[in-house]
């Protein structure tokens, strides 16, 4: 089954205008002879969305953001709903990342609210899951990611519109990248369990991406995995040069 490989940039809490601007005009520009088989996406802080739909005016790189409300609009100060984000130029939004799940709180149960909300205003969803160092040393990786795809996707969810980034949070920013081996067997296992949610046709055309310290030196060996359909990139993302790299080793 071929799926389209998915490169997605998360910039995180990184980025003024001017750098911002200047970081996605030059990935723009060095991604004009994309693969046809490949996709990218970046996702930027909130407020260089419309900075950087500007900047990619005219390339093939879509944009995302990094979180929505469950709501379409109201009283939640600070928030911002998945219609903003569409009406912002967004094609993609990143849900349930683990520094949310952390630093917010976040739930399975609201990662799935988010999710619904999003695919309702025309959104596509990255939804996040991976197991901490602990989880990893108790042999509970496949228990936890699949109890958070379980409770996380929506029933709305299908191989068009989501796209799941498996995240070991023990690799995120650390350096320490899963063996491609580790990383493709954790996704073998998502592919199954979303077999039982979604069914075999929507299972063995959704996307899985992997995410946790890739960069230009490992990414070709994570991708060329069977169950491995791109990466979800936080540092190496900020550079332009790494970041173009990686989009070169997709398959
Ligand atoms: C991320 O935050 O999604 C991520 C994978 O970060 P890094 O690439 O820096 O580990």
């Amino acid at each position: 089954m071929s799926r389209k490989i998915l490169i997605a940039g998360n910039w995180k809490m990184n980025g003024l205008i001017s750098d911002g601007a200047a970081l996605a005009k030059e990935i723009a520009s060095n991604v004009k002879n994309l693969k046809p088989n490949a996709e990218v996406l970046v996702c930027p802080p909130f407020t260089l969305l419309t900075t950087v739909k500007k900047a990619l005016r005219g390339s093939k790189v879509m944009l995302g953001a990094q979180d929505c409300h469950a709501e379409e609009k109201g009283a939640h100060t600070g928030d911002v709903s998945p219609v903003m984000l569409k009406d912002a130029g967004c094609d993609y939004v990143i849900l349930g990342h683990s520094e949310r799940r952390t630093d917010h709180k976040e739930t399975n149960a609201l990662v799935k609210a988010k999710a619904t909300a999003a695919l309702k205003a025309g959104l596509k969803v990255i939804i996040c899951v991976g197991e901490t160092l602990a989880e990893r040393e108790d042999g509970k990786a496949f228990e936890v990611t699949e109890k958070q795809v379980k409770g996380s996707l929506p029933a709305e969810a299908n191989a068009s519109n989501t796209v799941i980034a498996y995240e070991p949070v023990w690799a995120i920013g650390t350096g320490k990248t899963a063996t491609p081996d580790d990383a493709e067997a954790v996704h073998k296992h998502i592919r199954q369990v979303l077999v039982n949610k979604c069914g075999k046709g929507v299972a063995s055309r959704m996307r899985i991406l992997y995410g946790g310290s890739m960069k230009p030196a490992n990414a070709a060996e994570l991708i060329a995995k069977e169950d491995i359909d791109g990466g979800l990139i936080g540092g190496a993302s900020l550079k332009a040069a790494d970041f173009t790299a990686i989009i070169e080793k997709a398959k």
